[in-house]
């Protein structure tokens, strides 16, 4: 018997995935894994650890994060190499527990179905924040961006990553830090993109007044947007204008950021 679930770990078999997940997978043509035991996954120099969600809380998870999937379109998707999804609880990386890693070197990315499910709005935004993380590999710019860096105040100085900044309200969006949209976003660059990213499409509406009185934001939108549909072309207008606050007709002063910075 423990031969046999060793196996089916190793194997990454386990449960049936709710048919949200099987659905999104078939989609975007990545592995859905609910593991039925304990998952562990040694990278370079990294260990994720999971356990196996209990099925309410799996249930719950898949209709929020295969709703929030859905947004990308399959051929940026399919550009950022992602061939496995494990969704479990108790999520940890290297013993610090996690709402989600992505996992570079595996083309794999983890969530915790259970982490923050009181707060919907919350696990939204992982979704995308720990997505873009790997968008952002994919470019390779994860960790050093000079040209993003150069957007902030020439006194500002990011900290020592998202790992080290474990602040209760970190991650709460405020307009009292110019350039940024959380706390979190001043840890290290790569926080501030996925910061960044993740509310634009969770809250886009609040994300877009701000820009309206916070150049280094705006020019800062501009550079994601900008990037993003170089990656993948369907990740341009096409993409935003069904995200609110984004949508054409309230977006006037993104065109004209726009325009600004493509004579940069
Ligand atoms: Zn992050």
């Amino acid at each position: 018997m423990l031969g046999t679930l060793a196996v089916l770990v190793a194997t990454g078999i386990g449960q049936t995935p709710p048919s949200p997940l099987s659905e999104l997978g078939a989609q975007y043509g990545f592995q859905v894994e609910v593991p039925t035991s304990t998952v562990s996954w040694q990278g370079q120099g990294y260990t994720v650890r999971g356990e196996p969600a209990p099925q309410d809380a799996l249930d719950k998870y898949a209709q929020l994060f295969a709703k929030e999937w859905k947004l990308y379109p399959v051929s940026f998707v399919k550009k950022t190499k992602v061939s496995k999804i494990t969704f479990c609880i108790s999520l940890s990386l290297n013993n610090q527990f996690r709402a989600a890693v992505p996992s570079y070197d595996a083309d794999r990315m983890f969530y915790d179905t259970a982490a923050g499910a009181y707060n919907s709005n919350y696990q939204r935004n992982v979704v995308h924040h720990e997505y873009f993380h790997m968008v952002d590999q994919r470019e390779k710019r994860l960790y050093t961006d000079p040209e993003w860096a150069a957007l902030n105040p020439p006194d500002f100085k990011y900290g020592s990553g998202g790992a080290q900044m474990r602040t209760s309200g970190a991650g709460s969006l405020t307009d009292k830090i110019p350039g940024f949209l959380t706390l979190y976003g001043t840890s290290g660059v790569e926080e501030d993109k996925a910061e960044l990213f993740a509310h634009m499409i969770v809250d886009g509406e609040f994300v877009a007044n701000r820009a309206k009185v916070d150049p280094v934001l705006e020019k800062k939108i501009q550079m994601l947007k900008k990037r993003l549909s170089e990656f993948d072309s369907s990740m341009g207008d096409t993409f935003w204008k069904n995200i609110p606050g984004w949508k054409p007709a309230d977006d006037k002063l993104s065109i004209f950021g726009s325009a600004k910075f493509s004579k940069n």
